[in-house]
């Protein structure tokens, strides 16, 4: 498909109507299993077997890597698979620098899963460059990047971590769960491998699990992303693959009303005498503010996290009488979420006993501030 803005590629890229129906939306082939030709022949632009390739999927991944602007994305069955996909590709004996504040199933899955395979990590605060260059090792072969980061919305430069990693010949992997491809774009900053739990903002209703790992064609080969998804077998369905394809074209929608929202909860919130803190690089008090206007086009985002004034007590009161807004770990719907992160992290948890994470949804902004409002006279 020719160039167009990517809010129109998010309408119409990866489908056309097709010719049997003329259905102007995407058909749905659950078919695990695609005829092959006479003589046993595997048909050009046929699919063969749904594990390595299906109608769905390949119009889905055609979009995410349009969105990102990249030439080659993989669709996983979860953000998880995804980022398993990026670590896998590193081999046996690699060293990892990964951020101080990163989504805590990345660190524990390192910590639980990929630590028995021999890999290393480091964690520094990636917004020095200076600690992350002090980190390094002879076999450093990814830095990982999370920017606004998972709960404390740290904004990391992204470019001049890759001019470090570019320097050593190491890769650069970046989570745009958060920040998401609408107000950042890794990949137009020289990042290698972008990957989403597209759980999130990408399917933007709460209803479907999935990821993706978006690149250039030429490097994917190498790690073998293709294979770890194909062979590996980490694929989301037809049906989730259709969802998502969908939920795509309202995403430019959704984000910049996310955005607008959480840019107007943050001021609110800052000025309440029963909140500590907001974190949200959005707001001029903030100290990644500079940094994050250079960097982010369009808005902040609509993830911010708050200290309330008090412990954990005071907060899950807080959270236990909002009556709009739910109390739920996960983000980027539709829908208002405030998370406990302490309580969801469990043991090990590293977030402040007063941190409420808001995943601010597209609801009128009026409601959204007026529910805090009375909730926060509660505590
Ligand atoms: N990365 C970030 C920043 C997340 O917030 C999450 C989930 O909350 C993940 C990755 C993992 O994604 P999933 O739950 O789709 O496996």
């Amino acid at each position: 498909m020719a160039k167009y803005h990517r809010d129109t590629e998010t309408i119409h890229q990866g489908h056309k109507p097709d010719e049997t129906y003329g259905a102007v939306s995407m058909p749905i082939i659950l078919s695990t299993t695609f005829e092959r030709g006479v003589e046993g022949q595997f048909l050009e632009g046929r699919d063969i077997y749904a594990r390595s390739s299906n109608p769905n999927r390949r119009a889905l991944e055609s979009k995410l890597a349009a969105l990102e602007g990249g030439s080659f994305a993989a669709a996983f069955s979860s953000g998880q698979a995804a980022t398993m996909s990026i670590f896998h590709a590193l081999g046996h004996g690699a060293h990892v620098i990964l951020p101080d504040d990163i989504y805590y199933g990345t660190r524990v899955m390192i910590e639980i899963l990929y630590q028995r395979w021999g890999l290393e990590y480091s964690t520094v605060d990636m917004t020095d460059p200076d600690l992350v260059r002090n980190s390094l090792k002879s076999n450093t072969r990814l830095i990982w990047i999370e920017s606004p980061s998972n709960p404390a919305l740290k904004i990391t430069d992204i470019k001049g971590i890759v001019s470090l990693a570019k320097s050593k010949n190491i890769l650069t992997a970046c989570d745009n769960t958060w920040a998401s491809s609408y107000f950042t774009q890794p990949l137009t900053l020289g990042v290698d491998l972008v990957m989403h739990s597209s759980t999130k903002y990408f399917g933007g209703h709460s209803d479907v699990t999935g990821g993706c790992v978006i690149s250039n064609e030429a490097l994917q080969q190498g790690l073998l992303i293709r294979e770890f998804q194909t062979l590996g077998g980490a694929v989301p369905s037809a049906f989730d693959c259709w969802l998502l394809y969908r939920s795509l074209a309202t995403y430019p929608l959704r984000m910049k009303v996310h955005s607008e929202n959480a840019l107007k909860l943050a001021q609110y919130l800052e000025s309440h005498p029963g909140i500590e803190q907001v974190y949200y690089p959005g707001l001029k008090s903030n100290k990644y503010h500079a940094l994050a206007t250079r960097q982010m086009q369009g808005g902040y985002g609509g993830m911010l996290s708050i200290l309330v004034k008090g412990g954990a007590k005071e907060t899950l009161q807080l959270a236990s009488h909002l009556k709009l807004i739910t109390h739920a770990t996960s983000l980027g719907g539709v829908e208002s979420l405030v998370d406990h992160r302490q309580s969801a992290e469990g043991a090990h948890s590293m977030s402040p006993p007063n941190l409420l994470r808001v995943s601010v949804g597209i609801e009128n902004i009026e409601d959204l501030i007026h529910d805090f409002e009375q909730a926060l006279i509660t505590i």
